[in-house]
């Protein structure tokens, strides 16, 4: 029987889309490793009422149920009244609790503002969780089989309180069932292919695998549920080996993996070296390999080149330029090439594009042309993003220039 959860988040600011609920994901990626399986996530404003429908029916449909946020001493910090109304109590201030907040204000030379005090709530049936970074505690309270863990908003105290209290303690109530999973990354196929080629997988139902399209491409996701860790990886181990048969050269990364990352493992596998020019992606491709720790044992350096002169004095025909336009795929090949020889690297790749939102020479926001050099040639692809935001554009650019890398490298 799988153990169900529900995260609810709270905070008006999420609701108006002021900040985005980065807590929920974070909470939401580590509970099938506890055995726990997320059924849904919940938004509410700081609004008593409906948060406290909202766990009401939470608590109707699952064993637990996770609050992030409204842990503060303000009047909108409402989750310590909800939690309680929906047990049916009435919180009073813990000693130990009122002590530890008057002490930490203390240490920080002030004294506790008496509103602060609604912080050393507590109600019969929740323990308090200690918050080692900041002034709110965290709540687990528990009744009839039902768990409810309250954890503070801001994403630092309540990936401290995660690891240090709540995941520990999940994991000594949880028993008998272990979720793992694992992704596989796979670029160059359209999510068809993939479905047709992965039949005998797709469709088990333990272990279960999902495909799902991102801007890196195709990801299949495994997840393996067992009464102990050995039973869920005897049964993910197969799975996993005969996806990496099937897509073999099309697979890029697993789980964690970044392109960057991918990148850089092959490169200093084969003790090669790359070097970059990049225009629309303004210095981020660059960003990006620097990134990985190791990565100067491979990584040459590279132009940003972002006017058509420097293109031009970088080492890029002024007539290729002329002729074609500077976001072309020929002035992408050429670019790659140009910072191949001029770093004496073992290849290059060159990036031109329009990240919007006007067009350039004529070509819409979001073309962008990649272009890979190797010793034996140079060659460059043709690509078009959502053109909605200059960010995103670059982003997808820098993945695509990696990729197109990667799939270079398995090529030669
Ligand atoms: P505080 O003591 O700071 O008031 P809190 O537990 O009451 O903490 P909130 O008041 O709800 O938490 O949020 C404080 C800040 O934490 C928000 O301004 C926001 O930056 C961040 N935050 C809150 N909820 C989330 C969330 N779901 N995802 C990411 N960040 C969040
Ligand atoms: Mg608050």
């Amino acid at each position: 029987m799988p153990i169900y959860a529900e995260i609810v988040a709270s905070g008006t600011e999420l609701l108006m889309g002021e900040s985005q609920d980065t807590d929920s994901s974070y909470i939401g990626s580590r509970l099938p490793a506890l055995g726990l399986e997320l059924r849904q996530v919940s938004l509410v404003g700081d609004d008593l009422e409906r948060y406290v429908e909202v766990l009401k029916r939470s608590f109707t449909r699952n064993q637990f149920t996770f609050t992030t946020g409204g842990l503060g001493p303000t009047v909108d910090d409402v989750t310590r009244e909800a939690i309680a109304k929906v047990f049916g109590e009435e919180v009073y201030v813990d000693p130990v609790q009122q002590q530890w907040l008057i002490d930490l204000f203390k240490s920080r030379g002030t004294q506790m503002p008496s509103r602060n005090i609604k912080q050393a709530w507590l109600i019969p049936s929740a323990v308090a969780l200690p918050n080692r970074v900041g002034t709110a505690p965290g709540w687990w309270a528990e009744r009839d089989g039902h768990v409810l863990i309250a954890l503070p908003g801001p994403p630092r105290e309540l990936a401290e309180m995660w690891e240090k209290e709540a995941a520990p303690r999940i994991k000594a109530r949880v028993t008998g069932s272990v979720v793992l999973t694992r992704t596989i990354k796979t670029i160059g196929l359209g999510e068809a292919i993939i479905d047709e080629m992965a039949t005998e997988v797709l469709g088990i139902e333990n272990p279960y695998v999902g495909t799902y399209a991102r801007p890196d491409g195709i990801h299949l996701r495994i997840i393996a549920r067992g009464s102990n860790e050995q039973e869920a990886k005897r049964l993910l181990e197969p799975v996993d080996h005969k996806l990496r048969a099937i897509f073999g050269k099309n697979v890029w990364g697993i789980d964690d993996e970044t392109p960057e990352d991918s990148v850089g493992t092959v490169l200093r596998v084969r003790r090669q070296t790359l070097a970059t020019m990049e225009s629309c992606t303004g210095g981020m491709l660059a960003d990006s390999i620097t990134n990985v720790p190791g990565s100067s044992s491979y990584y040459k350096g590279g132009i940003i080149s972002y006017t058509n002169d420097l293109k031009v004095a970088s080492g890029v025909p002024a007539d290729l330029i002329e002729t074609y336009g500077a976001v072309s795929e020929e002035v992408a090949a050429a670019m790659a090439q140009a910072i191949r020889l001029h770093l004496d690297a073992d290849y290059g790749i060159g990036v031109t594009g329009v990240a919007g939102p006007d067009a350039l020479e004529g070509k819409p926001p979001g073309t962008v042309y990649i272009g890979i050099a190797g010793a034996r040639e140079a060659k460059a692809s043709y690509h078009r993003f959502p053109a909605n935001n200059r960010g995103l554009v670059k982003r997808r650019a820098v993945t695509a220039a990696l990729l197109a890398l990667r799939t270079h490298l398995l090529e030669v």
